[in-house]
């Protein structure tokens, strides 16, 4: 992955996430960013975009984009997003994205871009690095502050990023006069975090070169299993919760806590052996995945309802971030 964005933004009653169509769901996507989704469209107003343009930020296929855009709307539709309570828009047919990323790199310092840890770490090693790469936490920056987020809940990975944000919009309304709200971090107190079956010390991701340890949305239930009999387990054999030393079990814990809305600790004094512990993970995460899977593969024989949900999203998205452009072209000297 090399375009992490944030991606969970909300005021009191807002929540914003993006998804990059960089590869296929996982179970830490589901866990980690659409269940919140889902539970929090009911609680207040909840926008997911599929951030298509973060995409390009590293060498890509472009029908494969394409097509992983339409699917990770098709599987958020199958999860539970509702498009009467939620926003869902796909980040490139809403322009005010990419034109108010281009009025913030107008305040923002080469130097300041060039300093991001995860630019230095993704652009290592690579013969080619895309500009897009160094501006990408940029765009980021555009992405909250278009829909007026105020607090972004981030994790550790993503700190310096917001941390721009904040620079240059405080900056551009120095500048210019009061234009947008200023973002502020927010650190879940309790942040899922899926790690890899097969490296419990890595956290699941759509590109990791570890498929293995992977538990993608759409596997089949012999795959999903095949994978969590396989996960990587610490040496003793008693089932304890335990992150610190025994991260392979206190994952799988954790990952069963989640289907079954649960604790880890109390979940752990249920199994005596690993196998056992294994076998339920396995059963939980399949059942969970079932009814996924069964509404994903009725909306793909309807590929136009997907692509209506997303051209209704966009058109409403629109309708609300030209607001934000208007306002930062006006400030900043351009004729409106
Ligand atoms: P990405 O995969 O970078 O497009 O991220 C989409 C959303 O999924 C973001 O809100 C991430 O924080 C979340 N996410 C990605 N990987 C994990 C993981 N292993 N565990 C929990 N949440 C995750």
């Amino acid at each position: 992955m090399t375009a992490t964005i944030p991606t969970t933004a909300t005021t009191a009653t807002r929540r914003l996430t993006g998804f990059k169509p960089t590869g296929n769901l996982h179970l830490g996507n589901l866990l980690g960013a659409i269940q919140p989704i889902i539970t929090g469209q009911y609680r207040g107003e909840t926008i997911a975009f599929l951030a298509d343009l973060h995409a390009l930020t590293v060498t890509h296929d472009p029908a494969r984009v394409r097509e992983l855009t339409l699917e990770q709307a098709t599987i958020l539709l199958a999860a539970g997003l509702d498009p009467d309570r939620s926003l869902l828009y796909v980040q490139s047919q809403v322009s005010e994205h990419a034109e108010l990323h281009y009025l913030l790199e107008c305040a923002t310092g080469y130097g300041e871009a060039h300093r991001m840890i995860q630019f230095k770490e993704k652009s290592a090693g690579q013969q080619q690095v895309r500009l897009s790469l160094l501006t990408y936490p940029v765009l980021m920056a555009a992405d909250i502050l278009l829909h007026d987020a105020r607090e972004v809940p981030v994790g550790d990975d993503q700190s310096q990023h917001l941390e721009l944000a904040r620079d240059v919009a405080t900056r551009f309304n120095a500048r210019y006069g009061q234009t947008f709200t200023v973002p502020r971090a927010v650190h879940p107190e309790v942040a899922t975090r899926v790690m890899n079956l097969a490296d419990p010390t890595a956290k699941m991701g759509k590109t990791s070169s570890l498929d293995t340890g992977t538990i993608f949305v759409l596997d089949p239930p012999e795959v999903i299993r095949r994978k969590v009999l396989r996960a990587v387990t610490d040496s003793g054999s008693t089932v304890e919760y335990d992150p610190e030393h025994r991260p392979g079990v206190a994952n799988l814990l954790e990952i069963l806590a989640a289907c079954v809305d649960g604790k880890p600790t109390e979940l752990a004094a249920d199994y005596t052996s690993y196998g056992q512990l294994k076998q339920a993970v396995a059963e939980a995460v399949t059942a969970l995945l079932h009814p996924i899977q069964v509404r994903h593969a009725e909306l793909t024989r309807d590929p136009g309802y997907v692509r209506r949900v997303l051209a209704d999203g966009a058109e409403r998205a629109r309708h609300s971030a030209a607001d934000t452009v208007h306002r930062a072209k006006r400030a900043i000297g351009l004729l409106t």
